[in-house]
């Protein structure tokens, strides 16, 4: 069982930034996340875009912006459950909460903020019957620990950036069998990838197959061919050990829409004229996830939302002892001893 003061379920820019927060309190924090990395949207979606409304800085790479926000909760060390979905919530006799992933990592904290953003990223699936059958049997939508591939015969699909990425590591650092397949003519992803695969395919270091798409899958306990179907109809078997359909991830709000929260358009309802309380005692809901007239969904109105909640978090935690602001300046940022 993972203890913490607080729990937070989501690691994008909002859940980060409230380590740091809940560290100048000196609460100590653990952040689960479905994806294999922090950064939330930020990462996923959009790591090389600039954003223009962080204050302070005229310009951020959004991927710079979650590499900062680690570096600046680093002095706090805060634990992480990566990969993982929070899918139950128990409340125990002593007022604290017990979070359990969806492959059995339990948690306990006094405090749950919900920085669920837009919801758990689940992959976007092709219509093929069986599909459900194999995943985890020989399917993968997501690359969460490369190692496992090592010298496997593997089938990339996918047209952007993520399954270019992944054909070209490995292909290069894996020693991979690679041979990705991809329905149309030409690739979604950055110039630089495309035409790294382009030559690695001329060079015979993968198979490139285009306008085609795997359309069916045969095995027993575990997947054993492919069937991809060409632009001229044929159908291919292929043998292979492991099918990465990477078709992109779209976001659900997920097993956290059960726990008994109100939900409003699709978010947690908070009442912003306090602390970004729900309406259950001690779970709190802060950034994109939450719902309150007038919100905007945006990182800086997430980093206040955090700031806030986090005062609140102490008083729950130490009703006992007086918080009184200080200033970083003054104060410094003291990690935990
Ligand atoms: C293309 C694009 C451009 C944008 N540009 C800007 C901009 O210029 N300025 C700006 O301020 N905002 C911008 N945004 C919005 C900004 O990215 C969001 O406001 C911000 O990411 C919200 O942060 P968050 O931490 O609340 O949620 P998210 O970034 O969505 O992170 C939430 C995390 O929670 C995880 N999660 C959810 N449910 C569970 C669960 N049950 N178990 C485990 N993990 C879970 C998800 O996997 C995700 O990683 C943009 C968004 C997009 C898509």
């Amino acid at each position: 069982m993972i203890t913490t003061d607080i729990l937070i379920i989501g690691a994008g820019p909002v859940g980060l930034f409230t380590v740091f927060e809940a560290g100048l309190l000196k609460l100590r924090c653990h952040l689960i996340d479905a994806l294999p990395q922090a950064g939330g949207q930020c990462s996923e979606i959009y790591p090389k875009k600039p954003i223009y409304d962080i204050p302070g800085f005229p310009s951020v790479l959004a991927g710079d912006l979650i590499d900062n926000l680690m570096e600046q909760i680093a002095p706090f060390k805060p634990g992480f459950t990566l990969g993982e979905s929070a899918v139950t919530i128990d409340e125990t006799e002593d007022n604290q909460f017990i979070v359990t992933t969806d492959r059995g990592t339990k948690h306990k904290a006094p405090v749950v903020a919900i920085a669920g953003g837009l919801g758990v990223f689940t992959p976007r699936k092709p219509p093929i019957a069986n599909i459900n059958d194999f995943e985890d049997k020989g399917i993968k939508y997501i690359v969460k620990d490369p190692e496992e591939f090592r010298n496997q015969k593997v089938v990339i699909s996918g047209g952007g950036d993520t399954a270019l990425d992944w054909t070209i590591y490995f292909v290069e650092e894996l020693n991979c069998d690679v041979t990705m397949v991809h329905r149309s003519q030409s690739f979604r992803g950055h110039l630089d990838s495309v035409q790294k695969v382009m030559n690695m395919a001329e060079a015979g270091k993968l198979k490139l197959m285009m306008d085609s798409e795997v359309v069916g899958l045969n095995g027993s306990q575990q997947l054993d061919e492919v069937v991809i179907k060409t632009k001229s109809g044929e159908m291919i078997h292929q043998k292979l050990d492991t099918w990465l359909p990477l078709f992109g991830l779209t976001p659900k709000l997920g097993p956290i829409a059960d726990w008994g929260l109100e939900i409003e358009k699709g978010a947690i309802v908070v009442d912003n004229s306090t602390d970004y309380r729900t309406n259950r005692d001690g779970i709190y809901a802060i950034g994109d996830v939450n719902h309150y007239e007038g919100k905007l969904k945006l990182i800086l109105c997430g980093f206040h939302e955090a700031t806030i909640m986090c005062q609140s978090a102490f008083k729950r935690i130490h009703p006992d002892k007086n918080n009184v602001l200080k200033y970083t300046t003054v104060n410094g940022v003291n990690g935990f001893e």
